[in-house]
C-alpha cells in the first residue's frame, strides 16, 4: 500500500477511508494524538510516544481501546503494510461516536485512527527562518490534544512570512514552537524551557537532553526570552519529524551561527541513535503477502 488509513480495525488506502460524522473529533477535537518518523518500517521511539499518549488520554479521561502492548502491535502491523519503509506514522484516539453534546456521552467507546504516508527526512545541514508569535493558547499545552487552532494559525503566519516555524512566546518568554520545542546554545550550555503546562513534553526534547548530559554538555531547563534567542550562539527546534533543525533567522534578523560544532555534535548523536534503533526488523514484514 502506498498510504494507509485505519479506523477501529478497518483499513485501506488513506484516500478511500471514511469516518462517521458523529465521531466527537469532528465537533470538539475531543481526542489525543501522536506522531513519529518511521525508517526501515520501524517507528522511532514508539514506546515513549505510546507512554505519552497514555498520559494525554488519562488527562482527558479517555480510556485506551486496548492494552498498550496490543496498540503497539497494531501500529507495527500497520507500519509493515506500507510499501515505503520511510514514512510518517500518526495515530489518534478520540472519545467516541455520539450525537453532539458537550458532556461525555454515556457508554462512549474510544475510536482509534492510524494514518501512514511516505515521508523523507529533512536534510540536516539546512537551516531555517523563525517567526515570533504571541502564545495565546490555553494552559494545558502539556496534553497532546487535537485542539490545535492556535498552532495552525501560527504555523500559517510563519509560512506566509517565508519561515519554517513559529516561536510561541508569552510576554517575550519563549514557550515552544507551533509544532516543535525550542532550544538555544549559549557558552556551551544547552538551554530549553522547563517542563510545565505551557509546553508539550517533546520526545525529541527528552532524548536530546539525555544525549547532551551523556556527552557532558551542561543542560539548563530554564525559559529564555526572544532577546536571549537573538543573542544565542545557536537556536534550534526539535520534533519527531523535523529532528534537530538549526535556525538562521528570527523575525527576519540573522541569529545563531556561532557554535555549529556543538550543534552538529548534538544532532549527529541524535541521528546515530535514530539509525541504530531503526535498524531493527519489523516482525510483521515477513507476514506481508
Ligand atoms: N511542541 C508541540 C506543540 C508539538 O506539536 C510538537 C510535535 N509533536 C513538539 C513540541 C515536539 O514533540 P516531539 O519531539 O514529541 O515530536
Amino acid at each position: 500500500m502506498k498510504t494507509l488509513g485505519y479506523y477501529n480495525g478497518e483499513y485501506g488506502p488513506l484516500e478511500q477511508m471514511r469516518v462517521p460524522m458523529n465521531d466527537r473529533v469532528c465537533f470538539f477535537g475531543d481526542g489525543v494524538y501522536e506522531a513519529t518518523t518511521v525508517e526501515n518500517h520501524i517507528p522511532y521511539a514508539l514506546d515513549e510516544h505510546l507512554q505519552r499518549m497514555e498520559r494525554s488520554a488519562a488527562k482527558l479521561e479517555i480510556p485506551l481501546p486496548m492494552e498498550l502492548q496490543a496498540l503497539r502491535e497494531t501500529l507495527l502491523e500497520m507500519t509493515a503494510k506500507l510499501d515505503s519503509g520511510s514514512s510518517q506514522l500518526y495515530w489518534q484516539l478520540t472519545r467516541g461516536t455520539a450525537p453532539r453534546t458537550h458532556a461525555f456521552p454515556k457508554d462512549a467507546r474510544p475510536n482509534l485512527w492510524i494514518t501512514l504516508r511516505p515521508f523523507s527526512m529533512r536534510d540536516p545541514s539546512l537551516s531555517y527562518g523563525l517567526l515570533s508569535v504571541p502564545d495565546t493558547r490555553y494552559f494545558h499545552c502539556d496534553v497532546k490534544t487535537l485542539n490545535l487552532i492556535p498552532n495552525v494559525m501560527a504555523a500559517e503566519r510563519a509560512a506566509r512570512a517565508g519561515c519554517e516555524e513559529a516561536v510561541f512566546h508569552r510576554d517575550g518568554m519563549v514557550t515552544e514552537g507551533s509544532h516543535s520545542n525550542m532550544h538555544i546554545l549559549k557558552n556551551g550550555v544547552l538551554q530549553t524551557a522547563p517542563l510545565s503546562n505551557l509546553i508539550l513534553p517533546g520526545i525529541t526534547r527528552a532524548q536530546l537532553l539525555k544525549l547532551a548530559r551523556e556527552m557532558g554538555v551542561p543542560v539548563l531547563e530554564k525559559a529564555f526570552t526572544l532577546q536571549e534567542m537573538f543573542q544565542a550562539d545557536e537556536a534550534f527546534f526539535t520534533s519527531a519529524s523535523a529532528f534537530c533543525c538549526r535556525a538562521s533567522t528570527l523575525d527576519g534578523k540573522p541569529i545563531g551561527g556561532k557554535d555549529e560544532a556543538l550543534l552538529s555534535a548534538l544532532r549527529n548523536a541524535y541521528l546515530d541513535k535514530f539509525r541504530k534503533e531503526t535498524s531493527a526488523v519489523n516482525p510483521y514484514l515477513e507476514k506481508r503477502p
